[in-house]
C-alpha cells in the first residue's frame, strides 16, 4: 500500500492549518500517509535543495510551498506546469515520470471558490426575483500586486475578466502587468485610490484584497478607506481569513454587499493539491471541519 509522505514548506511555517487539513482527509479517504512541517529559512538554499531531492527520491510524495520559497523553489524543479510558468510561483510540488514538477493550486483554488461564492449569490436573487438579470459585466480591482495577486490575476484574465491592479508601488503593479502581456490591463495607484481610478470603484463587479491588511491582529483595518461608496452589485472578495470575517467583509455585508473571506480558497487550493498527489477528490466538508476547531490566532 502507497504511503503518502507530504508536507509545507515555508517559513515561518508552525501557524500553518495545512497539517489538520490534510491529515483530515487522508484518514477519511482511508489512505496511509501524513503531511507534515519542513521550515527553512528564507536564505537556505541547501536545505531547499535537500528538500527536493527527497521528493526526486520518491521518499517525499508531495509538498506545499509557502512564503518565502514560492519562487525560490522553481530553480530546484525540473518543470512547472503552464499556470505555475505564468504566475511564476509554484505551491504544489510532484514527482512524475522521474522528473520533480511544480504546480501552482492557488489561481484554481480561487476560481473555483469565487466561481461557488458568484453562484452562490446569484442563485439567491433568482429565487427572490424569479428572473434572469442581464448577465453582470466582469470588471474586477485586485488590491495588491505581490505573489497572491499574480494567482488572482491569473485566474480572472483567464476567466475573461477586465482587471484593473492596485499597488502602493505602482513599479510592482506594473511588473505584474507586464508578466501577462496578451492581457488589457490597467494599474492605479493604491494611494488615493478613488482619485486614481479610470472609473468610479462603484463601477467594480468585483474587489479582491490581496493585500495582507486586515489580517489578525490589525482587524480594525481595512484596505478600502473608509468614505467608499460601493454599489450593491459590487462582490467583495477578501484573501485574508483570519479572522474568519474581515473588517473589509463586515463593512461590506454592512452596507448589503455580498461578501466573502478567503477560507474558501485555502480550502480549494488544499484539495487540488491533495488530488494532484493521491488521485482522489477530497471532501470539503471534512477539511473545513477539521480547522472549525482552530482558534484564531492559530489561522
Ligand atoms: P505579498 O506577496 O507580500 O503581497 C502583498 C501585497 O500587498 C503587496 O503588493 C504589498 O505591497 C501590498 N501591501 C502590503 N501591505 C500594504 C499596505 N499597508 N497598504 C497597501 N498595500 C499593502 O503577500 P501575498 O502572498 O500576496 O498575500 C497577501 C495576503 O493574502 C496574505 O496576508 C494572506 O492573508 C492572503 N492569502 C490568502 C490565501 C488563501 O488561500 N485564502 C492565499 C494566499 C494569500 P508592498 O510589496 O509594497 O509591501
Amino acid at each position: 500500500m502507497t504511503f503518502y509522505r507530504l508536507g509545507l514548506t515555508g517559513f515561518p511555517v508552525s501557524h500553518s492549518l495545512s497539517p489538520k487539513i490534510q491529515n483530515a482527509v487522508l484518514k477519511a479517504c482511508d489512505l496511509e500517509g501524513s503531511y507534515s512541517l519542513f521550515p527553512i529559512a528564507p536564505d537556505d538554499r541547501q536545505s531547499l535543495k535537500d528538500l527536493l531531492d527527497r521528493v526526486r527520491s520518491g521518499e517525499i510524495t508531495g509538498l506545499n510551498v509557502t512564503i518565502p520559497h514560492k519562487q525560490n523553489v522553481i530553480k530546484f524543479l525540473d518543470e512547472l506546469t503552464a499556470p505555475a510558468k505564468a504566475i511564476g510561483a509554484v505551491n504544489t510540488i510532484y514527482l512524475r515520470h522521474k522528473k520533480v514538477i511544480g504546480d501552482n493550486t492557488d489561481a484554481p483554488g480561487f476560481l473555483a471558490d469565487l466561481k461557488k461564492f458568484l453562484t452562490l449569490e446569484c442563485d439567491s436573487k433568482l429565487s427572490h426575483m424569479q428572473e434572469l438579470a442581464p448577465a453582470p459585466q466582469k470588471n474586477a480591482l485586485i488590491l495588491g500586486a505581490g505573489g497572491s495577486a499574480r494567482a488572482v490575476l491569473y485566474a480572472l484574465v483567464n476567466d475573461g475578466w477586465n482587471v484593473t491592479i492596485s499597488a502602493r508601488r505602482i513599479e510592482q503593479a506594473q511588473q505584474l502587468a507586464n508578466s501577462f502581456p496578451n492581457d488589457k490591463l490597467l494599474i492605479t495607484n493604491y494611494e488615493n485610490l478613488q482619485d486614481n481610478l479610470q472609473s468610479p470603484i462603484s463601477s467594480f463587479s468585483l474587489i479582491v484584497n490581496a493585500t495582507p491588511i486586515g489580517l489578525t491582529p490589525n482587524t480594525h483595518q481595512s484596505p478600502l478607506p473608509e468614505n467608499t461608496s460601493l454599489s450593491k452589485h459590487t462582490k467583495i472578495y477578501d484573501l485574508v481569513y483570519n479572522p474568519r470575517e474581515t473588517k473589509l467583509v463586515k463593512d461590506a455585508r454592512a452596507k448589503g454587499l455580498s461578501a466573502t473571506t478567503g477560507l474558501g480558497m485555502l480550502i480549494e487550493q488544499a484539495a487540488l493539491s491533495f488530488e494532484i498527489w493521491t488521485g482522489r477528490d477530497p471532501s470539503r466538508e471534512i477539511m473545513r471541519s477539521s480547522i472549525a476547531q482552530a482558534s484564531v490566532s492559530n489561522l
